[in-house]
């Protein structure tokens, strides 16, 4: 089967790390995608594992050598996708998760047009204040700015491919799997692979 990448988008508060964490426990066939980011490492992340944490010059670097699939200012921090995330997954066999930001999406469909792009939706507006307030990290300015981060990205819901409410966690990540085990059936992402049954149809067939 041919590689493919998936991109995992919601809004601030709709439950996107979880969801991707509970989707990559049960998923051997999913790698994540570590982001490189300037952003200073919170207390239980891991670099490498997580994040790869750069200085700025650093991803101005990777930006300049075209090493990134896509990158984006989210928050006044700089966070990209390295291309060699995905050459990876490709030597592994694997399908990459990508657990990125909307603007980061569209720059990975016009990188990679195969790529699958799902947008998550928090159950109700609620559940979404209650999920922003319970972070516990933040002040009400940081509370304003990523109630209007998620009003935009909220606009860009129609120019992806799913959609999906995250309400309980296990339907949700079943979901997104029935999502993939979709997407690994479409016809180009199986040809190489289905070649020889092909040849066999068609030789008995004009035979
Ligand atoms: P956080 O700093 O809370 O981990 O992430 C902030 C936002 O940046 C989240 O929406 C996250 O999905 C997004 N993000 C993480 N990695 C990337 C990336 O490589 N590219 C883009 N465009 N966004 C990312």
């Amino acid at each position: 089967m041919n590689g493919f990448a998936i991109t995992v988008c919601a809004p601030s508060g709709a439950g996107k790390t979880t969801v991707c964490q509970a989707l990559l426990r049960d998923s051997e066939e999913l790698m994540f995608s570590v982001s490189a980011t300037t952003r200073p490492k919170r207390a239980k992340e891991r670099d490498g594992v997580d994040y790869r944490f750069v200085t700025r010059d650093e991803f101005q670097g990777m930006i300049e050598r075209g090493e990134l699939l896509e990158w984006a200012e989210v928050h006044g921090e700089l966070y990209g996708t390295p291309r060699s995330n995905l050459e990876q997954a490709e030597r592994e066999g694997k399908l990459l998760l990508l657990d990125i930001d909307v603007q980061g999406a569209s720059q990975m469909v016009d990188s990679l047009p195969d790529t699958v792009t799902v947008f998550l939706l928090p159950p109700s507006f609620d559940v979404l204040m209650e999920r922003l307030r319970g972070r516990g990290s933040e002040n009400a300015s940081w509370l304003e700015r990523r109630m209007q981060t998620a009003k935009a990205e909220l606009e860009e819901l129609p120019s992806f491919q799913y959609v999906v409410v995250n309400d309980a966690l296990e339907d949700t990540v079943a979901a997104i799997r029935a999502i993939v085990d979709a997407e690994r059936q479409r016809p180009g992402r199986r040809l190489g692979e289905l070649d020889k049954l092909r040849r066999e149809l068609e030789d008995g067939l004009s035979g």
